[in-house]
């Protein structure tokens, strides 16, 4: 079999990537190791930013992948017990939408495959052959149990951090650049309506968080010491320390479906190509989840690779995809500084445990500026846009 581009792994990368391509009439074939309906259970990020909206608008999409989902420009702050709407004082906030991970998955699966894309679920046992070489190949076996060759002119690698692209790559060729920030995240699923889309909470006992998943569902985000396990957190201590950080009475305590914890963690790997392989999402880059950029740096990296090939198979000028790495990582360092800068605002600011209450201080006040200065408002917008 032959193709332009193979494509590893259909998450939101790999799906964004695969439909710029169709959109500009390259062929590609998405490689997915799980099956259709796991992928599009899979619950993970909520914010789509808006400079991703845009990219899903230059490239004709916007309606079918985002069009419905509403958009609260409100991000609601407790700190201490006391709410603080976070007011926009600028009229450019932009049009991101509050987009489940799992529904933007769902939509770009059935725009890919309803322009008649190539998308092969359960693509087992995939392998990376002569990247360096002037036409790769990518080997797996279907769904049928037969081993298949498929020979491209590039391969995109967007199967995650724990993926066969990233470690199809001499380490030496590699530079990993990581930062781990102290503690961990309990993240919770329970069937809790929520009173706004989203709802932030920093307190002495740490930060937590709450984000609408549907009308009758909320994820529940708790910050926790590295060394803590699941089982030590029963659901009456998670419903207690909810009610404590959020300084209020938690109305609906449903069911609680799902317990995990989540190392805060940044990690980039330079450069974002290796021959004819190139990186994409978290592949490449990861960020603290407190940023809600994951999902939105995996779109932009898919908006420049996809641009790219095309002004090679267009115009045979390839000197986008020679900049690609360049192009990207430079996006990704600045959302690593956002990152990280609003990662330890969050979560210092109220738990003297981990760095005395000196951060703590610091933490207000850098709060404070937030709804007091113009221009701090304004920074914070661009980078919560993703515009900056
Ligand atoms: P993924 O979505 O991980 O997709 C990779 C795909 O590759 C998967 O479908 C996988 O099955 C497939 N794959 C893997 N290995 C292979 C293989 N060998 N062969 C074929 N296919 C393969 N981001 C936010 O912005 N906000 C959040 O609140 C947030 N919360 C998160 C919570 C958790 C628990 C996690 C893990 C991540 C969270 N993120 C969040 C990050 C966000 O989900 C990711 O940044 C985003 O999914 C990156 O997209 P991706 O396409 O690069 O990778």
């Amino acid at each position: 079999e032959n193709t332009t581009v193979v494509i590893v792994g259909a998450g939101v990368a790999g799906l964004a990537l695969g439909n710029f391509l169709l959109r500009g009439g390259i062929d590609c074939v998405v490689l997915e190791r799980h099956g259709r309906e796991y992928v599009e259970r899979r619950q993970r990020a909520g914010v789509v930013d808006s400079r991703a909206v845009r990219v899903f608008r230059e490239w004709g999409l916007a309606d079918r992948v985002v069009g419905g989902v509403p958009f609260e420009p409100v991000l609601n702050f407790r700190i201490d017990g006391e709410t603080r709407p976070f007011e926009y004082m600028t009229d450019d906030h932009g049009d991101g939408r509050f987009c489940p991970q799992q529904v933007l998955v769902r939509n770009l699966v059935d725009v890919f495959v309803g322009d008649g894309g190539d998308l092969r679920f359960e693509a087992e046992d995939v392998r990376l052959e002569n990247v360096t070489g002037p036409r790769p190949r990518v080997r797996y076996r279907d769904n049928a149990g037969v081993t298949r060759t498929i020979a491209c002119d590039f391969i995109a690698g967007c199967d995650g951090d724990r993926g066969v692209s990233r470690a199809s790559i001499p380490e030496e060729e590699l530079t990993r650049h990581s930062h781990e920030y102290g503690y961990a995240w309990l993240t919770v699923l329970a069937d809790a309506p929520a009173n706004h889309q989203s709802m932030m909470a920093i307190h002495d006992r740490g930060f937590a968080g709450q984000f609408a998943r549907g009308p009758q569902a909320s994820r529940f985000y708790l910050q926790c010491p590295l060394d803590t396990s699941v089982e030590e957190w029963t659901d009456d201590r998670v419903w207690e320390e909810i009610e404590a950080r959020f300084g209020e009475p938690v109305a609906v305590k449903g069911r609680i479906s799902s317990k995990t914890l989540v190392p805060l963690r940044s990690v980039v790997h330079d450069p974002m190509s290796h021959g004819r392989l190139y990186l994409l999402g978290d592949a490449a880059h990861i960020v603290p989840p407190m940023s809600a950029k994951g999902m939105n740096l995996a779109l932009h990296d898919a908006d420049v690779f996809a641009a790219a090939v095309l002004k090679q198979v267009e115009e045979q000028d390839e000197s986008l995809l020679a900049a690609y790495s360049t192009t990207c990582l430079k996006h990704v360092w600045n959302y690593q500084a956002f990152a990280a800068w609003f990662t330890d605002l969050m979560h210092d600011a109220g738990d003297a445990s981990y760095h005395g209450h000196f951060r703590r201080h610091l933490a207000r006040a850098e709060f404070d500026r937030l709804y007091s200065s113009a221009t701090a408002n304004h920074l914070f917008t661009e980078f919560l846009t993703g515009l900056n």
